[in-house]
């Protein structure tokens, strides 16, 4: 007999260790898209007792922040062992609560070990800078010193790495960390926070409350938003939610770091490599079911090979397997609930409105009526126009023709939202020019790969309404920390800068 989804979920949560009472018993119902069925009851938190784990993780950092950087790393160490032998329970933990193909699963999982691995090197480094001072027998410096409490509140779509890449840095940068996931995916944050806590134990003295996980819905988020005991709240979610958010956090001088919505386009340019273009698209705009938020959304295909490449796409999504992502090798699993399948229809309905040719985008019959399968979209646009200027969060890739590089560009960059982009060619004055200032206005700008599936080693976020945050490699850990400028004077004078003279 196969095992049902909800004995599946009770076997991986009681073998990560998460106390049933955790998830059974409560007023909030996790659902998996799988089958869109009931799979477990939690208890969600409330505004007071969000205020006390704030309070507690703010009494942890007070410890945490003494600790030295390098025996803060060992914690983030011994959570990617932890990781590590977890993965293969928290991958399908990661399929059955956001509807991944096993394979993006496991690689969410592998997401989070690697930022364990880079924050673990770089407790070694959090560089300062020594500067030359003007004044004799001085000198000059930068320290970066840990903040305090980090919010973080998350997507349902990575529901498990966007905390690591924040979390893993935050700890190693000697702040704590409240977490608030998704409501749509509350397990795989309850078994993370097992993981982690096995981690803990094994390193046997940090501080209680250094890392803490709430429960609920956007009132939750809200406890984190509002706090001043919380001087960074890092967002991620729609554009929407973070028009509220950061205006709220920027109103008691909190900072925040907003990772929001994309409208991810690529340009396709006469010299490409059509073979891997379609590869790469294909990829970028069907993969996740489309729920990233670097999917790949509007394609602007040269004229000269339209037709070459076009009817293949089409093809292509025609004949993609869509289907339960915990059975067989579909590579395309369900929305994540109705109103997903919902504004998809609403979004292909203004496409056909502005003159679009919609092709695919009908729902599926896979599995009960309460879940939502479709196939991916691809809408052939006369224009850049009606639904195309906004991120629908759904499988619809948007492709429009175009003659001039320099006209795509300017088409590329006239949506609100500035996350991540691409370029298919083999003419290095093409792929310079989309890289230069004159070109993509996105925080990711590729060529020859599709738009998602970035690696941790670079900075990851993007511009204009998709907040201009910045996280997980390069120097965004810089935005979990505070810069501090000291002067020090070794000489027996008292020079003042540029010149003033106050003899007293
Ligand atoms: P969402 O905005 O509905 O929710 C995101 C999170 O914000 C949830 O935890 C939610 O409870 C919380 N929230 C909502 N309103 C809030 C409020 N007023 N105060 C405090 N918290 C609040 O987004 P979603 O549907 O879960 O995710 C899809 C969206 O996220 C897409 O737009 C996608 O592009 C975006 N996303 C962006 C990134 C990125 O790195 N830029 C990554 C993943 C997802």
């Amino acid at each position: 007999m196969t095992q049902s989804i909800a004995d599946k979920t009770a076997a991986i949560l009681s073998r990560l260790g998460v106390a049933p009472a955790r998830w059974t018993g409560g007023t909030m119902p996790g659902v998996t898209p799988v089958t869109g069925e009931e799979i477990a009851r939690l208890t969600p938190d409330t505004p007071e007792t969000a205020a006390r784990a704030i309070a507690r993780a703010k009494s942890a950092f007070e410890t945490w922040r003494n600790v030295p950087a390098p025996r803060r790393g060992e914690l983030v160490r011994l959570l990617g062992e932890e990781l590590r032998a977890a993965k293969d329970d928290l991958g399908a933990l990661v399929s059955i609560e956001a509807g991944k193909i096993p394979s993006e699963g496991l690689g969410e999982v592998q997401e989070m070990i690697d930022i364990c691995d880079f924050a673990l090197g770089l407790s070694r480094q959090l560089y300062g800078l020594t500067i030359a001072s003007e004044r004799p027998g001085h000198r000059m410096m930068e320290t970066w010193h840990p903040l305090g409490v980090v919010g973080v509140i998350s997507a349902f779509n990575f529901p498990v790495a966007v905390w690591s890449w924040n979390a893993a840095l935050a700890l190693v940068c000697g702040n704590s960390v409240v977490w608030k996931p998704s409501e749509k995916s509350p397990l795989t944050a309850l078994a993370t926070q097992a993981i982690l806590e096995r981690a803990l134990a094994r390193f046997g003295d940090a501080p209680d409350g250094l890392a803490q996980v709430l429960i609920g819905g956007p009132e939750i988020g809200e406890a984190l938003v509002a706090s001043r005991d919380v001087p960074l709240v890092s967002a991620t979610g729609s554009t929407r939610m973070g028009r509220i958010v950061g205006p709220k956090v920027a109103e008691r001088f909190g900072r925040s770091i907003l990772e929001l919505g994309g409208n991810n386009a690529g340009i396709v340019c006469p010299s490409a490599d059509l073979d891997m273009a379609l590869r790469a698209i294909a990829f970028g705009a069907m993969g996740t079911a489309g729920q990233r938020c670097t999917t790949l959304r509007r394609l602007f295909v040269h004229d000269s090979v339209y037709d070459a490449l076009v009817p293949r796409l089409v093809a292509a999504y025609a004949s993609v397997s869509v289907g339960n992502p915990l059975e067989g090798e579909a590579l395309v699993g369900p929305l994540i609930d109705r109103a997903a399948f919902e504004a998809m229809q609403q979004a292909l309905e203004a496409a056909r409105a502005a003159g679009g040719t919609v092709h695919g985008g009908e729902r599926l019959a896979i599995g009960p009526d309460s879940a939502f399968y479709a196939r991916p979209a691809l809408v052939e646009m006369p224009a850049q126009a009606g639904p195309v200027a906004e991120e629908t969060f759904a499988p619809i890739l948007y492709v429009m023709r175009h003659n001039d590089l320099s006209e795509a560009i300017a088409q590329h960059n006239a949506v609100g939202a500035g996350l991540s982009s691409s370029i298919f060619t083999t003419d290095l004055r093409e792929s310079e020019l989309f890289l230069s200032a004159a070109g993509s206005d996105c925080g990711i700008a590729n060529v020859n790969i599709g738009t998602s599936g970035a690696e941790i080693g670079g900075a990851f976020g993007g511009e204009k309404e998709t907040g201009g945050g910045r996280e997980s490699g390069s120097d965004a850990w810089k935005g979990y920390m505070r810069r501090q400028t000291s002067t020090i004077n070794y000489s027996r004078q008292l020079p003042l800068a540029q010149g003033v003279v106050f003899d007293i």
